[in-house]
């Protein structure tokens, strides 16, 4: 069988430092910084994962800092296969945030984007606000996949990618 070759765009969503940018760069450049301006951020990323019988080209958009005023630009996720919706774990308030984007996905996107809810700052279990079990739950209920993440320690960020990129193989 030959090798399918498939590209497909992926949207960060979710409150103002919740780690966006930081889990696109831990996965693109396998870095973590520390002091990183959650304005400042390169808003494209290409990359291209291998898997056993596909190709897969994910056009990542990250935001520059619009997710501040609450409404990103419908032509942001317009076309994407996939949307990765972050809250952070020591935050419930981005957790509230979370659920109105993924209101918002519900209303306005395709029905049949891929949507994955991620906690990050999962390193930070001390200061966490955020319940696993009761975002799992919310996740089951809304049929997205879930997974809690630390751009500084790199937990379930390429699983992340790769549970993406996985069902863009299967679907796209
Ligand atoms: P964005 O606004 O959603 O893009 O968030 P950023 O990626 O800019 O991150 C905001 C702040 O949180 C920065 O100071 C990051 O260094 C920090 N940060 C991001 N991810 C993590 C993480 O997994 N653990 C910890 N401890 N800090 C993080
Ligand atoms: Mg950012």
């Amino acid at each position: 069988m030959g090798t399918k070759n498939i590209q497909a765009k992926l949207v960060l969503l979710g409150d103002m430092g919740t780690g966006k940018t930081s889990l696109v760069l831990r996965f693109v450049k396998g870095k973590f910084f520390d002091y990183q301006e959650s304005t400042i951020g390169a808003a494209f990323f290409t990359e291209v994962l291998s898997l056993d019988e596909s190709i897969v080209k994910l056009d990542i958009w990250d935001t520059a800092g619009q997710e501040r005023y609450q409404s990103l630009a419908p032509m942001y996720y317009r076309g994407a296969a996939a949307a990765v919706v972050v809250y952070d774990i020591t935050s419930m308030e981005s957790f509230g945030k979370a659920k109105r984007w993924i209101q918002e996905l519900q209303r306005q996107a395709s029905p049949r984007m891929f949507t994955a809810l991620v906690g990050n700052k999962a390193d930070l279990d001390e200061k966490r606000e955020v319940d696993n079990e009761e975002a799992e739950e919310y996740a089951k209920e809304n049929e997205l996949k879930f997974f809690e993440t630390s751009a500084k320690t790199a937990q379930n960020v390429n699983e992340l990618f790769y549970e993406i990129a996985k069902t863009m193989a299967r679907t796209c």
